[in-house]
């Protein structure tokens, strides 16, 4: 029998998240005819993705001269996709360590720094900054001390109103043709359906808690720090992980003092984004080594909370890095409330690296869109062109992203501090 035209199979993506809506547009873009989405939350953007956030960074360097290539590219979509540009705002991305920071911490920045400033890509983007003249000059609405940041500033990144680019990916979507099921009863999988081959399990569909199934000839998972809920034994390659974020809120007067202003990390402290344009709340996150949860979470996993509300906090410490950046570049709003706190779970990997590949053993039917190690967002325009290389060419060439059944060796460089496991870490007050 003739093989079915691989783009009249029926996918399945299982997750409405970054990865899953980039990978069903890019698809359905691209002729593949019969898609659907299944989604746990009854609404896109999805209050459980990670991506469901007023503004994740977008830039391009990276101690992995790979993912500086494909960082460049996507911020080409970025700039000139109608459907990505109206969501990117390429404010810049100020790089610094504070005064106290340590110095394996400094080093870093000199990394990525080195990773950047003769790449012909960034030829007179990129400036070196070097204490508090500097900063003020670069950024004059900057009020407090600012003593000691030294870093770069690179005019070629910026960031993404990421909640507003998954609603226009999941309508253009719509407008194409995939199918969405959402919510619990129709739309959260409880689990995957398996029939036995004569050399392999195959995997033919996803049943809902809702007791629905949908079977299909392939089966993507995409589904963000949870996908170990579905297929346990990619817990040794992967691990569910969080970070706390947080906002203030300023009045329409005090934002409009600090619209354009770049992405500021300082990165032994914390992360913000000009205000957003709609709520005029300032977004915080300290970066750190990222969060655990293996003592809620079963068979030696570490997953989200199935709750949103059990999300709603970040650890005490978080707050006290927040404080002790907002005394140093705008203390003005040191003593400021901190609203919206959450923990934002993704899918860490111990070298940073994604999972794009066939689960092995399941005789090509089953895909997973994994690992994204807190820096997946920036790659949504291009994401989906990943998966159809790998659908078309039946296996995965990039060793980067094959499947592992251990855990990679290699140490993330780019976070500030270790993970620590979530329990008994006090929590911020409300
Ligand atoms: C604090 C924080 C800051 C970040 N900052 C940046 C940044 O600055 N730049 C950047 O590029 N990236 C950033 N990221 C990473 C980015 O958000 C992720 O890489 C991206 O969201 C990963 O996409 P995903 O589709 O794998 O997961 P998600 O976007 O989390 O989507 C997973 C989806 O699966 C759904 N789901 C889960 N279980 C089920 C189920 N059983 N049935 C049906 N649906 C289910 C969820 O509801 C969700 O919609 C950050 C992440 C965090 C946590």
């Amino acid at each position: 029998m003739a093989s079915k035209d691989q783009k009249d199979q029926s996918i399945l993506i299982l997750g409405a998240g970054c990865f899953g809506l980039a990978t069903a547009y890019h698809l359905a873009s691209n002729g593949y005819r019969n898609i659907t989405v299944l989604e746990k939350d009854s609404e896109v953007p999805s209050r459980f993705s990670a991506a469901n956030d007023l503004n994740k960074v977008i830039r391009a360097e990276y101690a992995d001269p790979f993912y500086t290539t494909l960082a460049l590219d996507a911020i080409k979509k970025w700039q000139t996709d109608p459907l990505y540009s109206p969501h990117y705002h390429q404010t810049g991305f100020l790089n610094v360590t504070s005064n106290a920071a340590p110095a394996q911490t400094k080093q870093v920045i000199a990394k990525y720094f080195a990773s950047i400033k003769d790449h012909p890509s960034f030829v007179g983007q990129v400036e070196r900054m070097n204490g508090q003249n500097d900063i003020k000059k670069l950024v004059p609405a900057f009020n407090g001390p600012v003593e000691g940041w030294s870093g770069y500033f690179n005019s070629l990144a910026g960031y993404g109103h990421s909640a507003d680019t998954l609603k226009t990916i999941h309508e253009a979507c719509l407008s194409i043709g995939v199918k969405f099921y959402l919510g619990e009863a129709d739309g959260e999988v409880e689990s995957l359906v398996h029939t036995s081959a004569r050399h392999a399990t195959i995997c033919v569909g996803a049943k809902t808690r809702g007791g629905k199934i949908h079977l299909a000839d392939k089966i993507i998972l995409a589904l963000g720090a949870g996908v170990a809920n579905l297929i346990p034994r990619i817990g040794k390659q992967m691990t569910g992980r969080c970070w706390g974020v947080a906002h203030i809120q300023l009045t329409p007067t005090e934002a409009s003092q600090f619209r354009g202003i770049p992405v500021t990390n300082v990165r032994d402290l914390a992360f913000f984004f000009e205000p957003d344009h709609e709520t005029n709340k300032l977004k915080f996150c300290h970066m750190g080594g990222a969060f655990t949860n293996y003592s809620w979470s079963k068979d030696g996993l570490s997953l989200p909370f199935n709750n949103l509300s059990d999300s709603n906090f970040i650890p005490a410490n978080d707050e006290v890095y927040i404080r002790q950046l907002l005394k140093q570049v705008l203390p003005q709003f040191a003593d400021r409330p901190l609203i919206d706190k959450h923990l934002c779970w993704f899918a860490d990997t111990d070298d940073s690296d994604y999972i794009i590949d066939f689960v092995p053993g399941m005789g090509g039917s089953l895909l997973v869109l994994s690992g994204d190690s807190g820096h997946g967002f920036k790659m949504m325009p291009i994401f989906g062109s990943f998966v159809e290389k790998l659908l078309t060419e039946g296996k995965q060439s990039q060793p980067k992203w094959q499947w592992k059944d251990t855990k990679p060796k290699q140490a993330s460089v780019w976070r500030s501090g270790e993970s620590q496991e979530l329990a008994g870490v006090p929590r911020s007050k409300l």
